[in-house]
């Protein structure tokens, strides 16, 4: 078994990802290597060292076949890309980029839409660190153009953007940056290297939160950075120093979860779009902020430059109150109310981005200034049409109070 070839389909490439022979031995899977110590044949072999990169033993910390494996598939399913670095968690990730990157005096521009733990991130840590955080309108490129300065290192985007979905366009704006001499970041967490190629559309590094759609059954935590030769490097100097490392058992875990992925996220996102649809027919919706669907905002820029979707949209309700929203989110049988998304399982969560949006994302031009309560639906795997009489039902309970 050997990486399958890039133009080989999806399915083809998730079955044989970071199956390399010399790993997997004689078994389907990489065995999970449990080890801090790695020994040395004799005091030659260790005077020797060893190569610092991936698939040379040295200590547990630089990881074992089955963390390797692990980075190994992520970067195969990113064209040009040269390596992965694993972080505990998505937004472990986000901050082993920027802190990769970025130095006292530095400027990072964020994405209005980031991710709101990354925009705390920018306030709460890397401010004090010397390093500035200018936010600016993804939608607005002229604006973003403006934005840079001769300190201007990094750009992170997020596309379709958290809580709000809007689509960017992540070419134009890596390009920009490019041109700039600035490293652009992307959260890639919602669409991941199958829905959407970032180092091929000009990315220098493609962050993506495993919790979610990798891992995809609730059941873990971690993250990754699949980047460019010159990023990957930094980025990894600085994560050994750090003393980032994942558990070998949860990158088995993750690479379990890589194999059904493609599967999972066709059919939550075929799911999520007859949800969007039928909501979109609701008198009581005022919005759905679904990229995948006909005629919502970003469709057309989804359609050009990504591969697939997945189960996760918002929506906006017509001219209710918090209590209203609280009376349909609580009517949900088949939701559960909880943060985080990409498992097997419908959730659900109230979302109010006014609060941390400082640009038009939020509300966006032409809404009547009454509808503006959001709700964030993840759907899983149930059959969509019980998704949607349980949608029918709480709805019709929110009527009813
Ligand atoms: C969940 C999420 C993260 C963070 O991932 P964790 O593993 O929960 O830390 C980062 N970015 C986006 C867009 C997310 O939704």
């Amino acid at each position: 078994m050997s990486d399958a070839p890039d133009d080989c389909g999806l399915g083809t490439r998730l079955v044989a990802a970071g199956r390399r022979p010399e790993w997997t031995g004689p078994v389907v899977n990489v065995p999970v290597w449990r080890g801090s110590t790695h020994l040395y044949a004799d005091s030659a072999d260790l005077a020797a060292g060893r190569p610092n990169a991936d698939g040379h033993f040295f200590y547990g910390r630089r990881g074992t076949p089955t963390q390797w494996a692990l980075c190994d598939a992520l970067t195969g399913l990113e064209p040009g890309a040269a390596g992965t670095l694993l972080y505990p968690s998505g937004l472990a990730a986000i901050s082993g980029a920027l802190l990769g990157l970025l130095n006292a005096g530095d400027v990072l521009l964020m994405s209005d839409n980031a991710y709101e733990p990354s925009r705390s991130l920018a306030e709460k840590l890397l401010a004090p660190l010397g390093i500035e955080t200018r936010w600016f309108d993804p939608l607005d490129i002229a604006a973003y153009r403006d934005a840079f300065c001769p300190r201007t290192k990094v750009v992170l985007l997020e596309s379709p953007g958290s809580l709000t979905m809007e689509v960017c366009d992540v070419p134009a704006l890596a390009a920009i940056a490019r041109e700039r001499g600035a490293f652009s970041v992307l959260d890639n967490t919602w669409a991941g290297p199958t829905g959407f190629t970032a180092i091929r559309h000009g990315v220098d590094a493609s962050v993506l939160a495993l919790t979610k759609h990798v891992g995809g059954h609730s059941d873990l935590m971690m993250g990754a950075v699949t980047a460019t030769a010159a990023v990957h490097d930094a980025l990894r100097e600085r994560a050994q120093l750090l003393g980032q490392v994942v558990s070998p058992d949860d990158a088995a875990l993750a690479l379990r979860g890589l194999r059904t992925m493609g599967l999972r996220l066709q059919r939550q996102a075929d799911s999520a779009l007859a949800v969007a649809e039928w909501l979109g027919a609701q008198e009581q919706v005022a919005h759905v902020l679904c990229p995948m669907l006909p005629g919502a905002p970003g469709h057309d820029l989804w359609r050009r430059d990504f591969d697939g979707g997945c189960g996760l949209f918002s929506f906006v309700l017509r001219g209710r109150g918090v209590g209203d929203r609280a009376r349909l989110i609580d009517n949900l049988r088949l939701f559960g109310i909880g943060f985080s998304w990409g498992g097997y399982e419908s959730l659900v969560v109230p979302v109010d981005p006014q609060r941390i949006r400082t640009s038009t994302v939020w509300p966006r031009s032409g809404w009547a200034a009454e509808d503006r309560l959001g709700v964030r639906l993840a759907i899983g795997l149930e059959d969509p049409a019980d998704l949607i009489a349980d949608l029918a039902q709480a709805f019709a309970a929110m009527d009813r109070a």
